[in-house]
């Protein structure tokens, strides 16, 4: 049972990762340091620090603690709406893009049946892109999620530092493990922030 995508949903998932690229080639643009204003060749001048943070869902903004405590899901709702996400987890998350200025990518399975506005309204905050979804290779090799956050960073040469955040293991270099009991926490946080620079 998902929310907010029906049968035609590959189509809005596609114009969405579309229109972020152009919200992200924008942003870029708009965040050139100021020493680069005048420049005479800005195609040459040096890039903007963009930092992005690759978020999963469940295990980092929600938990096996909070569907513990957490009153159920209204009627009708499904497992992929709001009350399926921790409020407090949630605010860690806006502190933290808060703090360091980062883009939000999802990479999380949730990017699958909701459109990258509906992700955006679930979190409070913009969501910048969504990882691409890849199937296995042509001779088969199953592709993981970390494939898919390298494909995405292939596509963005402009981003200068990024980390994920997941509570499973991800094989990609920079990589902050949540515990699922507890989800993201403000240890977790500090250690993002630490390889986002801010
Ligand atoms: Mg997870």
């Amino acid at each position: 049972m998902v929310l907010g995508q029906g049968p035609g949903g590959r189509k809005p998932r596609a114009e969405a990762t579309s229109c972020a690229q152009r919200d992200l080639n924008a942003w870029v643009g708009s965040h050139r340091s100021s020493g680069e204003d005048g420049d005479a060749a800005p195609e040459r001048a040096q890039s903007p620090a963009v930092r992005v943070l690759f978020l999963d869902f469940d295990g980092v903004l929600n938990s096996d603690r909070f569907d513990a405590e957490a009153p159920p899901a209204p009627e009708g709702e499904g497992w992929w709406g709001p009350s399926a996400l921790d409020p407090h987890a949630l605010e860690r998350l806006r502190g933290l893009v808060r703090r360091t200025g980062c883009h939000v990518v999802v990479s999380s399975t949730w990017r699958l049946n909701h459109s990258r506005e509906a992700l955006s309204a679930l979190l409070g905050l913009v969501v910048a892109d969504i990882t691409p979804r890849l199937h296995r290779t042509p001779d088969g090799v199953r592709q993981t999620r970390g494939d898919e956050i390298r494909a995405w960073l292939e596509a963005h040469p402009e981003v200068s530092t990024w980390v994920a955040v997941d509570d499973d293991i991800v094989d990609v270099a920079f990589f902050v493990r949540t515990d699922a009991a507890v989800g993201l926490t403000d240890e977790d946080v500090e250690r993002l922030v630490e390889r986002l620079g801010a």
